[in-house]
């Protein structure tokens, strides 16, 4: 069943997306070619426990860390390693926190450099079909609406591959709620949407073709053809005229670009 929040609440899952935005600027001020995942992961951590929240993947089920770490071909729920990154790595990075009772998720994915300009357009890319899908995120729309924005402009006027398998989800008192929420469907179709409903919208785009598998460590999911993907997330609440979008990938992006060694990845003008 999907829960309908109240204000309170709300306000409750705002803080919690605030704070794993909080971690995501940490990560976005730290990475760069010869730093860790795991050490990313470790500095994640400490922060969302200064906050005396508690890290919303690490334990679910059985996921060992508290940032999911993708690079390149990965497309999502990578586990962070001692490996470095170098120099032309995309890397997504994905974060949620529990927090007074309720989650927060969001994502965001790195350029670290010197990435070509094919695959800063994924980038790109990815980042304006997520605002495209938050647009549709208004009171008596449907959930078909959301998804077939994201999948119009990224694989219709792309070319690109919208992963199938993984999906948005409600967020609130658990991390992953009803409904699921796709990045394809069809107009007017799947759930209404109503005010005061919480999803987090997350594109999951491939390079090449849209098809997934599993790496053998049985966690990171990774494109078929080994292409590399891009992936990014806000959770927000639906809205009478538009979404109110929880997460705050601003603060993120001035990270991004004070960083030197980070590509900043603009949103195009989805017109154009
Ligand atoms: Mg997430
Ligand atoms: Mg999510």
């Amino acid at each position: 069943m999907i829960f309908y929040k109240t204000e309170e609440e709300i306000e409750l899952i705002r803080q919690s997306c605030l704070l794993v935005c909080k971690a995501l600027a940490h990560v976005a001020s730290l990475i760069r070619p010869g730093v860790s995942g795991l050490y990313l992961d470790k500095e994640a951590e400490a922060l969302i426990r200064d906050h005396h929240a508690s890290p919303g993947f690490k334990g679910y089920r059985g996921f060992p860390a508290t940032l999911c770490i993708s690079p390149n071909e990965a497309v999502v729920h990578g586990i962070p390693s001692k490996k470095e990154f170098r120099d032309g790595d995309i890397v997504s990075v994905d974060c949620g926190v529990q927090w007074n009772g309720y989650f927060g998720d969001s994502a965001y994915t790195f350029a670290l450099g010197h990435v070509g300009e094919e695959v800063m357009s994924l980038l790109r890319v990815t980042n304006t079909s997520l605002y495209l899908g938050i647009d549709q995120a208004i009171a008596g729309n449907r959930l078909g609406d959301i998804g077939f924005a994201i999948q119009e402009y990224v694989e219709r006027r792309h070319h690109y591959g919208v992963v199938r398998e993984l999906v948005g989800h409600g967020v609130g008192r658990n991390l992953h709620e009803e409904p699921e929420v796709p990045n394809y469907g069809k107009r007017g179709r799947g759930v209404k949407l109503q005010e005061r409903m919480v999803i987090a919208i997350e594109p999951m785009v491939n390079m090449g073709r849209k098809e997934v598998i599993h790496a053998e460590d049985g966690w990171t999911v990774i494109s078929k053809d080994h292409k590399v993907a891009a992936h990014y997330e806000h959770t927000i609440s639906v809205g009478r005229e538009r979404a109110d979008i929880l997460s705050d990938h601003a603060s993120i992006e001035v990270e991004v670009k004070r960083n030197p060694e980070l590509q900043s990845v603009e949103a195009f003008d989805p017109a154009l």
